[in-house]
């Protein structure tokens, strides 16, 4: 089964504007891939959909063969979403954050520490557990946003320009933190418009501009036609 199968889906939003013109677009679990394209393409429309947080006008979504419609609260179970934007709330702590959110999914309390210390060990944040989470530092908040998306433990990770902001030494070090959760297992997709980062990490690669996928290929094939 497939971690992606996305077939003719179109988003109209209710201003008229097309932002998705009929994608069709395969992830295979395991993949590390990246959606590259410029501002105002569609890149964010795509993953809004496959979060669930953006509703589709048409077209057919699977996520690990769940049917994003009629499977709803499974497909929804199979991924986790690191958003662009901070949206926790900066008055609690990190361990708070991390664990209320399990608790959403129903994740028991100690069974959700359990997970805390080992996502927020593997993020070095598990020392700053106790504080609050506005007092972090701005690369210590993304990878709060990461660690918490991991707490249920989805099979793929969807990171919405994940390094947009974030200086040259920790975008090294979330590369390398992302290359080792591919390595483990979990499927990765993420939005950039850093055909370099796409580069360093991702094996395929799909590039979006206008609501339509233009190209969709191994990133290898991509650089051999450069
Ligand atoms: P990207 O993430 O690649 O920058 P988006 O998916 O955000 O692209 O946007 C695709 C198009 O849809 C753009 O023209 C954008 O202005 C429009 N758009 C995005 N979100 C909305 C919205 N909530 N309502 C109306 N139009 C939107
Ligand atoms: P706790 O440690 O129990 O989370 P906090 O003092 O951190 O208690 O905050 C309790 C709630 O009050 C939080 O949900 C937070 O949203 C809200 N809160 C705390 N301080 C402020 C503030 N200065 N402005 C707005 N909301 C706040």
């Amino acid at each position: 089964v497939n971690a992606i199968d996305i077939k003719g889906l179109t988003k109209i939003y209710s201003n008229g504007v097309q932002a998705l013109k009929g994608i069709d677009l395969t992830v295979e679990k395991g993949d590390f891939y990246a959606l590259l394209g410029p501002n105002g393409a569609g890149k964010s429309t795509t993953i809004g959909i496959l979060s669930s947080l953006v509703n589709m006008t048409s077209g057919k979504v699977n996520i690990f063969g769940f049917d994003l419609e009629k499977q709803k609260v499974k497909a929804k179970l199979q991924l986790g979403l690191v958003p662009q934007e901070f949206n926790f709330n900066p008055f609690e702590t990190v361990l708070q954050i991390v664990v209320n959110q399990a608790g959403y999914y129903g994740v028991n309390r100690q069974e959700a520490i359990i997970r805390a210390e080992r996502y927020l060990s593997q993020l070095e944040l598990w020392e700053k557990r106790n504080d609050r989470a506005r007092m972090l530092s701005g690369g210590m908040k993304r990878r709060l946003m990461i660690a918490r998306a991991l707490m249920h433990e989805p099979q793929l990770l969807i990171l919405d320009e994940p390094t947009a902001g974030v200086d040259i030494e920790l975008r090294r070090s979330m590369w390398q933190f992302l290359q080792e959760l591919n390595q483990s297992g979990k499927t990765i997709i993420l939005t950039t418009h850093y055909l370099e980062e796409a580069e360093m990490l991702c094996r395929n690669i799909g590039i979006i501009q206008k609501g339509e996928l233009i190209e969709n290929t191994s990133m290898k094939a991509l650089l051999s036609k450069l």
